[in-house]
C-alpha cells in the first residue's frame, strides 16, 4: 500500500507539472493508470506498469466512423468529449531466470503524458540493468522509443532485444519513411533510428515461435505489418499478451469489426481482432492490452453482437 501511494503521489506531481506545462487540466484517467496489476501465470509472475497515458485526437482514432454512434459507444463507458486518453501499459515478466519487458513505453520524447516507465520499475524494485530481455509487440513510439535513455543510448544496457522478423524487416527499410503514408513517416524515421542503436543486441523471431521458455509468439498483424502477440503457458495456465492487437475497450470490443486509425491496415487489423476477440472469450484466456483499463489485465466476454473487457482490477 504504501508503495502505491508513492506511485500515484509521484504521477499526479508529474501529472500536474505537464498540465501546467501545456496548459491542459490532468485527465482524470490518467490517475487511474497509475496503479499495476499482477498475476502468476505457472512459476512466471506478471504485471503491468504504467508508462503514463496517451492523448489521442478524437478525429484521428475515429477518423471514417460515425461520430454519434462512437459517442454512443464511448458514453456507455463513462468517456465524455475531448480527446481519447488511454493509458499505456509496459508488461513486465519474473521468473527464476529472467527479468522481461514487453514493450518500453514511450520514452522521453513521443508525449508529455507519457515516459514513465522508469519510475514504474523503481518502484517495482528493478533497475534498468537487471532487465535480462526486451519483447517488442511492434514498432510505434509508444512501445519502441523508451529503449532509449536521454542521452539516446539503450536504457536496458544487459538486455537482449527480440523482435519479430517482419516487424524488424519493414521499419528497418530506410525506404519504409517514404512509401509509409505522410502522417507516419516521423514513425518511421523515429524507429529505424532507435532500432540502429539497439541493433547489435537484438534477434528475430518468427510466427509461432516460442520465444523463450513457455512465451510463444502470434502473429497478429495489421496495426503494424508484423504485429505480434505473446501466449505465455506455464502449469495449465495461460494468458495473451496482445499489444495494441485489440487497442482499446470501447469501440474495438463493441464492434471490434470497425477500422481504428491508428491501425496502418484497417482491414487485416479488424480481422485480427476478431479472431483474437472469438479466442480468448471462447478460451476464457486472460488477455493484457497495452492501451486497456485499470492495469489492462482482464477477460473478454460476450456482448451483444460484440464483446466487453472485464478487468482483473473490478474481480
Ligand atoms: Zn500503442
Amino acid at each position: 500500500m504504501g508503495k502505491d501511494m508513492t506511485v500515484n503521489r509521484r504521477d499526479v506531481m508529474t501529472g500536474l507539472a505537464t498540465g501546467l506545462a501545456t496548459g491542459l487540466l490532468l485527465p482524470a484517467q490518467g490517475w487511474a493508470t497509475a496503479g499495476a496489476a499482477d498475476l502468476t501465470i505457472g512459476d512466471m509472475q506478471v504485471q503491468t506498469l504504467s508508462d503514463g497515458h496517451l492523448v489521442l485526437p478524437r478525429a484521428m482514432l475515429f477518423a471514417g466512423l460515425e461520430p454519434a454512434a462512437v459517442d454512443q459507444i464511448l458514453q456507455a463507458k463513462g468517456i465524455g468529449a475531448g480527446p481519447i486518453e488511454p493509458p499505456i501499459n509496459v508488461t513486465l515478466l519474473r521468473d527464476a531466470n529472467r527479468v522481461v519487458l514487453f514493450d518500453t513505453g514511450a520514452g522521453p520524447s513521443f508525449q508529455a503524458s507519457a515516459g514513465r516507465l522508469l519510475a514504474a520499475l523503481e518502484t517495482a524494485g528493478l533497475s534498468p540493468e537487471e532487465v535480462t530481455h526486451v519483447v517488442f509487440t511492434h514498432c510505434h513510439p509508444d512501445h519502441l522509443w523508451g529503449v532509449l535513455d536521454d542521452f539516446d543510448d539503450p536504457l536496458f544496457s544487459n538486455a537482449e532485444y527480440l523482435m519479430g522478423r517482419v516487424e524488424w524487416d519493414y521499419w528497418f527499410d530506410p525506404n519504409t519513411a517514404s512509401t509509409i503514408s505522410e502522417e507516419r513517416a516521423s514513425m518511421a524515421v523515429g524507429a529505424r533510428r532507435r532500432m540502429q542503436i539497439v541493433a547489435e543486441r537484438s534477434t528475430r523471431f518468427e510466427d509461432g515461435q516460442e520465444i523463450l521458455p513457455g512465451i510463444e509468439a502470434q502473429a497478429s498483424y495489421g496495426h503494424t505489418p508484423g504485429h505480434m502477440c505473446f501466449a505465455l503457458r506455464s502449469s495449465g495456465e495461460s494468458l495473451l499478451i496482445g499489444g495494441d492487437a485489440i487497442g482499446n475497450h470501447h469501440v474495438s470490443f463493441a464492434e471490434p469489426g470497425w477500422p481504428i486509425g491508428t491501425d496502418q491496415d484497417t482491414e487485416q487489423a479488424a480481422k485480427s481482432r476478431l479472431r483474437l476477440l472469438d479466442m480468448l472469450a471462447h478460451d476464457q484466456m486472460r488477455l493484457i492490452g497495452a492501451h486497456l483499463p485499470q492495469g489492462g489485465i482482464g477477460r473478454v466476454e460476450l456482448l451483444g453482437s460484440g464483446f466487453q473487457f472485464i478487468p482483473d482490477a473490478v474481480n
